[in-house]
């Protein structure tokens, strides 16, 4: 068995979205939520985070360092769960300080986190360097990279599927999620192929080029189905990536985000994020205009999260 520490709120519920589906012209459109999966607001990183985490106490760790973007979900639910765990968490953040904290970047505050400030540029070289620092001062680092997209992380979306197979209530046709550092899908594929479920994956890229992105969700694939002692084998092409909603780039809310939020709040009640969900629901809504799946398919959108963000600078203002 692979250490693991249950903390999330597991299952998540999975549901149809009979108002929405009824909407874009008669299809079978479902959710999971896993914007409820704990950790201060949900997101996916708390499924990865069970493993990282039983791996980072196993090496004696006593202080979380991480990275990402101003308002990254993964910082936020990694300085929770630290401060669940009675862990220091220090988290190395791309972007300039604002003046006010904002949305995801407020509650890194609260729930106690120290945040080194720095450019997208230099974020590597400033991870290494505050890694190092930490060790140094006798803080027992633990190094958790982008995302939480490890082979041992991507074995929290390995489990997902096979919860969701448990659930026993659709057996999707389709998946479409939010991809970007590639641990969720990566780990969704892994176990739909050691399964050898009909279910397709498809990633709707948030800031990266199809062919590069396939490449990642490959990878860790193979990687997290040999933690397991499987031999997932798959090919880049193999794997569904669409990268055709990149719009302005990462972190860009566009039209197509704002009509995705707005629309399913309006029509289902549940709440998107601007970055990361608001655009893979952008790009379903869109794909399923443009008639790329059958109406007799079942299409579950898997919610990995964002809702903080709703509330941030300058997403918040875009609304109004
Ligand atoms: C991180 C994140 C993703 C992307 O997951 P990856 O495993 O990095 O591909 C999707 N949605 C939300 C809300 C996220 O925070």
């Amino acid at each position: 068995m692979i250490p693991r520490i249950c903390f999330a709120h597991l299952p998540t519920p999975v549901e149809p979205m009979r108002r929405l589906g009824s909407f874009l012209g008669g299809y079978k459109l479902w959710i999971k939520r896993d914007d409820l999966t704990g950790l201060a607001f949900g997101g996916n990183k708390a499924r990865k985070l069970e493993f990282v985490l039983a791996e980072a106490l196993a090496n004696g760790a006593k202080t979380l360092v991480t990275v990402g973007s101003i308002q990254s979900n993964h910082c936020r639910q990694t300085a929770a769960l630290a401060a669940r765990f009675g862990l220091r968490c220090v988290l190395v953040l791309s972007g300039e300080k604002p003046n006010q904290f904002t949305g995801n970047l407020l509650l890194d505050e609260l729930l106690g986190a120290e945040i080194i400030w720095c450019s997208l540029d230099e974020r590597s070289k400033v991870l290494r360097a505050t890694f190092e620092h930490e060790w140094e001062m006798g803080h027992r680092p633990f190094l958790i990279p982008l995302g939480a997209s490890t082979p041992t992380g991507a074995l929290g979306y390995m489990y997902a599927i096979e919860e969701l197979a448990q659930q026993d209530v659709v057996i999707p046709d389709w998946i479409v999620l939010a991809s970007s550092s590639a641990g969720t899908q990566a780990g969704m594929v892994a176990e739909v192929i050691r399964r050898q479920l009909k279910t397709k994956i498809l990633g709707i890229s948030i800031d990266q080029e199809a062919s590069h992105l396939r490449q990642s969700v490959a990878k860790l694939a193979a990687e997290a189905g040999e933690r397991l002692g499987e031999k997932i084998a798959l090919s880049p092409d193999d794997v569904l990536v669409n990268s055709d909603y990149l719009g302005g780039g990462y972190g860009v809310m566009g039209e197509l985000e704002v009509n995705a939020i707005r629309l399913f709040a309006k029509m289902e009640g549940i709440l998107l994020g601007p970055v990361y969900t608001g655009r893979a629901a952008g790009g379903m809504i869109d794909l399923i205009q443009r008639g790329f799946f059958h109406p007799d398919e079942n299409i579950l959108f898997w919610h990995t999260g964002d809702t903080p963000t709703l509330f941030a600078d300058p997403y918040s203002r875009q609304f109004t």
